[in-house]
């Protein structure tokens, strides 16, 4: 698919980011080039459309670039996964261990209602960890978890395999 490589090619490394020996894959150059960026939420709306889902939910703070244009295209709503603290309302929170340390996700509780169909969308997979929690979120919230979707995928770290069975589509492969 020429639109695969056309992504797969605006996605810079950038070596020994944020630390020595980090590979980071940087999406803001996909963001620069509008063919680029269109035909990557063109592939996630053809990959969504008419399954039913009624919630995209977007993890801070990549997730919420690439999420809403999907939820507006599909016409679901978008509910943002962030960081702690961040949310003004009631919210639940999850959290999980990174390399160094843990982190944690909210979400506003009533955001999404029991039963609802979800898709979890984020930049990149490393480990899964934060998936997995943004997973976790939604189901407790009663909400069914149809799928993940992200850009690109670490497949060494196997972070597919953390996701209790919930299927992952991804665009791109960085090795
Ligand atoms: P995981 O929890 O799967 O180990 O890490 C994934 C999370 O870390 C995502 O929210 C993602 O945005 C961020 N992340 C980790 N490594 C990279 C990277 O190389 N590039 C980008 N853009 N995000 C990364």
């Amino acid at each position: 698919d020429t639109r695969i490589q056309r992504i797969a090619s605006s996605i810079r490394v950038v070596p020994d980011f944020p630390k020595k020996g980090i590979m980071f894959q940087d999406i803001t150059t996909l963001l620069l080039d509008p063919k680029a960026f269109k035909d990557t939420v063109d592939l996630f709306v053809e990959q969504y459309t008419g399954r039913g889902i009624s919630v995209v939910a977007g993890v801070e703070a990549r997730g919420f670039i690439f999420g809403p244009p999907i939820a507006l295209a599909i016409g679901a709503k978008f509910v943002p996964l962030r960081k702690p603290r961040k949310l003004p309302g009631e919210v639940i929170s999850e959290n999980y261990i990174l390399e160094y340390g843990s982190d944690c996700l909210e979400m506003h509780v009533g955001a999404v209602q029991p039963g609802e169909r979800a898709l979890v969308v984020d930049d990149l997979i490393a480990t899964g960890g934060t998936l997995c929690a943004a997973i976790s979120l939604l189901e407790r919230a009663g909400a069914e978890v149809l799928e993940c979707a992200c850009v690109i995928e670490l497949p060494e770290l196997k972070g597919r395999g953390r996701l209790n069975g919930k299927p992952l589509y991804v665009l791109v492969e960085s090795h």
